[in-house]
Parts: C-alpha cells; sequence; structure tokens
C-alpha cells in the first residue's frame, strides 16, 4: 500500500547542537540507549513504598522528595486569572494530599472506589489526584466544560463513589442528574465557603479538620489507579483503565522524551480532563521534581508567551492545535518576549505539521519535538526527543523500552496474520497500522465494562493502536492518519494529515480538515474544509489558487478535487480535528456522540 507522493522528505531534518540541551549523556545514543534500559532498571530508580511493599503514584510524585529532605522545592506555581502566583511546596502539597486521603478514609471511601473531579485547574484538583492514589482509590478526571449529560454518563460508566467540584459546576451538570445516581456517595465542593449546598459536603472544613494520613495504603504495581475516557474522536469515548505501575513509564519517558531536571520550571497545557493533563501535567513532571507552571485560564497567544518569558519555563508541552494558533496570531506577537530560558517545545495530540515545526523555529528559535501517544498507552511511546535531529512531519522514533512495528492489513482494514503472529510491513514507505508489543507499564489494562472491544485492540502478539503510519529507513515514523480516516482514492490510500499538511503551506490557509466523499469513479474524493488566515477573503479565485497549489505539490491524485471555506473547524475538547464530524454532516449522516465536541464560547453549558 502506498500513497501517491513522498511529501515528508521534502523538509530538511534539523539537527542540534545537543552540546545545548543539558541532555542526559546516556541518551545522546538512541541506539545504545534502547539496547541497555529495561523497565525493571526504571522501577529500581522509583523508591516504592516504605518497607519494600507496594508502588503508589502519589508517593513517588511527592512524599519521596519530602523523605529525601527535598520537600522545600517549589512543586507547583498558579498563574491566577489576574496574574497573580500561587506557590505550592513538595511538603505542602505532601500535607494538602495526605488530609484529602484522610478526608475520603473517614468518609468510608476504600480502596478501588473511584473519585472523579470535574474542575478547572484549581490547588484541590492536585491535592485531590494525589490523595485519592494516597487512598488507595481510583481517580478519574472530567473536562470542566462537559455538558450535564456527558458528565452524568461518565460517572454512570464510572460508578462514581465521591465527586469534587465547584458549587457552580454542581447546580448546572450534576444536581438536576443526580437522582439517576444512586452510587455517587459523596460530593465535595471546593468553594463552599461555609454555606455548601444540599446533599453536598464542604471540602475546605474537612480538609481542615483532617491529619494528613500517615500510612498511604499500600498498592501494588498492578492494582488499579486512574480511568481516563478517550477523546471520543472516532466514536462514544471509552474508559480506560490504568494502574500504579503506570508511574514507572511516566518516569522513564519524563526523562527521555521531555529530558526533566529538577531545576526544571515546566509548563504542560493540557487540561487535566485529559490524560495528557493527567499523565504529563501532573504525574511524570513531579516524579521528576520540577517546579510545575498550572495556568488557571484559557489558551491566549499574548497571555501565553508572557508565561513562557515571565516564568523562565525550560520545557513547554502543548498541542499542534495551540502552535497552530500561536501561527495564526502572528509572529509580531512572539517578538518582545524574552522566551531564552526555554530549551524546547514537546507536542502531542494531533499530528504535527511540517510548517508548524518549521515555524517554531523560524519564530520561536526552538525546536518542536513531535510526540505520538494514546489514552490507552498511557504514556509516551514514539517521540522526536531531544537527543534525535528531527525529521519535520515524523513523529519519531520509539522510545527505550517500546517496541513498535506496522501491522499488514487487508483490503478490509483487518490485520493480516501467519501462524498466530501478525505480519510486519518493512519496506520504508508502505503502510501498516501502527503496533506495540504488550508489556510497558503504563498501557491500559481494559476498557471499563467493555472487554470484547479490549480484545478487539490485540492480534497476532501486538497491540493495534486503530493508527496508521509508515516508518522510513532510519526508524523515523510518519503518521498516515486514523483508520477510520484514511481515505481511498482511483487506487491510492491518502492520508489526511499529509494532504492537510501541504494546505497549510499555503499562505492564506490556517487550518485545514481532510476527508473522502463517496464518488461513482473513484471510490473517494478528497474533499478539504479550510480556515482562513486573518487578511484574507473568501472567494472562488483563492478556492481554486489552493486547489492549484496542493495539485503541484501533492499530484492531481491525492490533492483536494473539492474545497470548502469554513469559519472553523470542528474539534475535540481536546483539540483534535473531528474529520468524523466533517464527513457526517457532508453526507448528511447522524452526527453521532459529540460529548467532548468544542463548542463555540456563546454555546458553551
Ligand atoms: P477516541 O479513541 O475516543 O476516538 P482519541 O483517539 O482522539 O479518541 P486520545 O487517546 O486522546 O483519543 O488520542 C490518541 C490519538 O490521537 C492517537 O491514536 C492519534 O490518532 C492521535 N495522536 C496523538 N498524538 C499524535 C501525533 N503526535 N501525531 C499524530 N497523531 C497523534
Ligand atoms: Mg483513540
Amino acid at each position: 500500500m502506498r500513497t501517491g507522493t513522498a511529501g515528508p522528505t521534502r523538509w530538511p531534518t534539523i539537527t542540534k547542537d545537543t552540546g545545548s540541551f543539558a541532555v542526559r549523556p546516556n541518551l545522546a545514543d538512541y541506539e545504545a540507549t534502547r539496547r541497555t534500559f529495561s523497565w525493571d532498571q526504571a522501577r529500581n530508580e522509583l523508591s516504592g513504598l516504605p518497607g519494600g511493599q507496594g508502588l503508589n503514584m502519589a508517593y513517588e510524585a511527592v512524599d519521596r522528595h519530602v523523605v529525601r529532605g527535598q520537600g522545600g522545592r517549589e512543586a507547583l506555581r498558579f498563574i491566577r486569572a489576574d496574574s497573580g502566583v500561587q506557590s505550592l511546596t513538595y511538603l505542602e502539597l505532601a500535607g494538602q494530599s495526605g488530609k484529602f486521603a484522610t478526608v475520603l478514609r473517614e468518609l468510608g471511601i476504600r480502596r478501588g472506589e473511584r473519585v472523579f473531579s470535574l474542575l478547572g485547574r484549581c490547588p484541590d484538583l492536585y491535592a485531590a489526584v494525589l490523595g485519592t492514589f494516597k487512598n488507595g482509590s481510583v481517580f478519574c478526571p472530567l473536562f470542566s466544560a462537559f455538558g450535564p449529560e456527558p458528565v452524568r454518563q461518565r460517572l454512570h460508566l464510572g460508578a462514581a463513589r465521591v465527586l469534587v467540584t465547584t458549587r457552580a459546576l454542581y447546580r448546572k451538570k450534576v444536581a438536576p442528574l443526580r437522582d439517576s445516581l444512586p452510587d455517587l456517595h459523596v460530593v465535595l465542593l471546593v468553594d463552599a465557603d461555609g454555606t455548601p449546598e444540599p446533599e453536598t459536603l464542604d471540602l475546605a472544613e474537612l480538609m481542615a479538620a483532617a491529619v494528613p494520613l500517615r500510612d498511604i495504603e499500600v498498592t501494588r504495581p498492578d492494582d488499579m489507579a486512574l480511568l481516563h475516557f478517550t477523546s471520543g474522536t472516532t466514536g462514544t469515548p471509552k474508559g480506560a483503565v490504568h494502574v500504579h505501575d503506570a508511574v514507572t513509564a511516566h518516569y522513564a519517558t519524563g526523562r527521555f522524551a521531555l529530558d526533566l531536571h529538577p531545576d526544571d520550571i515546566y509548563w504542560c497545557t493540557a487540561d487535566p480532563g485529559w490524560v495528557t493533563g493527567m499523565s504529563y501535567g501532573i504525574i511524570a513532571p513531579l516524579v521528576h521534581g520540577v517546579t510545575v507552571v498550572v495556568d488557571e485560564e484559557e489558551l491566549d497567544a499574548e497571555r501565553w508567551y508572557r508565561i513562557l518569558a515571565e516564568q523562565r519555563v525550560t520545557v513547554w508541552y502543548t498541542a499542534p492545535t495551540a502552535l497552530r494558533m500561536l501561527m495564526k496570531a502572528g509572529p509580531d506577537k512572539a517578538a518582545g518576549h524574552d522566551l531564552s530560558a526555554l530549551r524546547f517545545v514537546a507536542s502531542v495530540g494531533e499530528p504535527l505539521n511540517p510548517e508548524v515545526v518549521m515555524w517554531g523555529q523560524d519564530v520561536l528559535g526552538l525546536p518542536v519535538h513531535d510526540n505520538w501517544w494514546q489514552t490507552e498507552t498511557g504514556g509516551i511511546m514514539i517521540a522526536n526527543y531531544p537527543a534525535m535531529p528531527i525529521r519535520p512531519g515524523s513523529m519519531g522514533r520509539p522510545l527505550p523500552g517500546i517496541e513498535a512495528g506496522l501491522v499488514a492489513r487487508d483490503a478490509d482494514g483487518k490485520p493480516l496474520l501467519r501462524d498466530g503472529e501478525a505480519l510486519l510491513v518493512n519496506d520504508p514507505d508502505s503502510i501498516g497500522e501502527l503496533a506495540l508489543r504488550p508489556g510497558w507499564p503504563s498501557m491500559f489494562r481494559g476498557y471499563l465494562n467493555e472487554e470484547e472491544r479490549y480484545r478487539r485492540c490485540f492480534a497476532g502478539g501486538w497491540y493495534l493502536t486503530g493508527d496508521l503510519a509508515r516508518r522510513d529507513a532510519d526508524g523515523y515514523y510518519w503518521f498516515v492518519g486514523r483508520g477510520d480516516d484514511v481515505i481511498k482514492s482511483s487506487g491510492h490510500l491518502i492520508g489526511p494529515f499529509e494532504v492537510e499538511s501541504c494546505l497549510m503551506e499555503h499562505p492564506a490557509v490556517a487550518e485545514a480538515g481532510v476527508i473522502g466523499v463517496p464518488d461513482p469513479v473513484a471510490g473517494q474524493l478528497v474533499k478539504a474544509f479550510v480556515e482562513l488566515r486573518q487578511g484574507y477573503g473568501q472567494s472562488e479565485e483563492l478556492r481554486l489558487d489552493i486547489i492549484g497549489f496542493a495539485r503541484k505539490r501533492l499530484g492531481a491524485a491525492v490533492a483536494p478535487r473539492l474545497l470548502d471555506f469554513t469559519p472553523s473547524l470542528p474539534r475535540t475538547r481536546s483539540g483534535k480535528i473531528l474529520r468524523r464530524l466533517l464527513k457526517s454532516r457532508e453526507l448528511g449522516l447522524p452526527e453521532g456522540d459529540l460529548s467532548t465536541l468544542e463548542q463555540a464560547p456563546e454555546q458553551r453549558p
């Protein structure tokens, strides 16, 4: 299977002076690190619970630093809406989370029971996450902008026992449906201010009376710690189950892909309602003892540049959609902000267009590292990581401890097996389904209540990711598209990412979403939806110009035949373009599960 062009190779490889990266020496040699690394080695670098038994995420993230005399270090730095700053040390965070654990215990919440949050990025959230682990219970973050029904659905699916939220969110999204949630035993309000709402409790009051839990519940590496709902890009969100041992992967990947050192000022912009906001917004950086910047506000170009500069951020983890937003805001916005502390930018969640990597190089003067992973993998699997030359448009190479492969598929998209083993595609530039050898610590252990769906993710010795990719001769992986988004046109297999990235090179195009629409002759035709940059108006002339531009670069077989302008592309709240919605709207089909659809501000619940 081939696509019509060899697009990615048009971009220059970015080699870096790794000397300026303060990369740990053992990272400089990718191959050697892969050969010598083992998960047990990473596990041994963590301390485990005192007394030699058990592994607990919260202990590794917080208490371990206190025990080692590092409790005075700054753990969290909250940037308030008014730009005021509130800091919490590791010692304070250990105390706060210990108190939350006591609150749970005194309320009779036991190990394995589920604690949900419906909160923005406030200090109580961090105490709740870590305190839940300390009590041996399971944490499940929800995105605070969900509407009442998606909230109810997830609380119900996850059998929530406790919900931590604000008064306003509770009134609007939970109270009207509370009767249908008989398992929901306790609702804790972070802002009750002494006057709790009926059927809720005042968290501050309970915390004030609590003594930090002395003995962290002894959890084993395989005990459930987190429940994460996927982004819902392809359909109904699934509840992925993760265990305490995931912290081993957060630790190792935090080192390999994010190059975290204790003196780093680190900022992850992902909402804690998504897996990135949890794994890399809370756990991985705290395990490394860094200072984590938390912006309590939403995405805004001016504010973001200001935070990067004023807080002297050294490592920044964000998403392509945010970077494209900064690009759209123009280079002037970047100018005048001192980003000299920043070593590199890492990106995850969606394919990172080469155009964005080149923009990072030109405008920010910084390398932008792509990272690929999923809710299911629990941690970064493939990355263009700091010690490696960047190939713009590529996701990079598998991390140490990760074995990736491309599984061949039959005409129906099913994996091809021989003697029980999956057949792999090894020819450079051929496309296969990206697959991973099971066995890394942060791998999900099931979809909640969906045994069959979980089972279907594995075949012939591999975990199948549902994404299609190719690999070049040097082992770099190139994302082609989600299995469901890939377009078949006149015998060509076309990845929407390649077409979208090409369209973005046109000066008028800010963002693009590409789908296949049925055609009696070609099977499918490529159709693009395009958001224009500021200063460009829609016209037939521009439409034809963009199509002509793509045709010149991609060839007639791959370039879009059809192109519509749109004021904004539909996205999930985690920032991914919802191609399935573009498609169902185009074809007049039912729109499916839209619980994670980002709405225009005026439509937000
Ligand atoms: P659902 O599984 O509910 O449809 P989702 O797959 O979008 O939603 P996530 O687990 O949040 O939910 O996202 C993982 C997916 O995001 C990957 O499978 C891949 O399709 C995409 N993705 C993540 N990072 C990258 C990347 N660096 N390049 C390309 N695609 C990426
Ligand atoms: Mg998925």
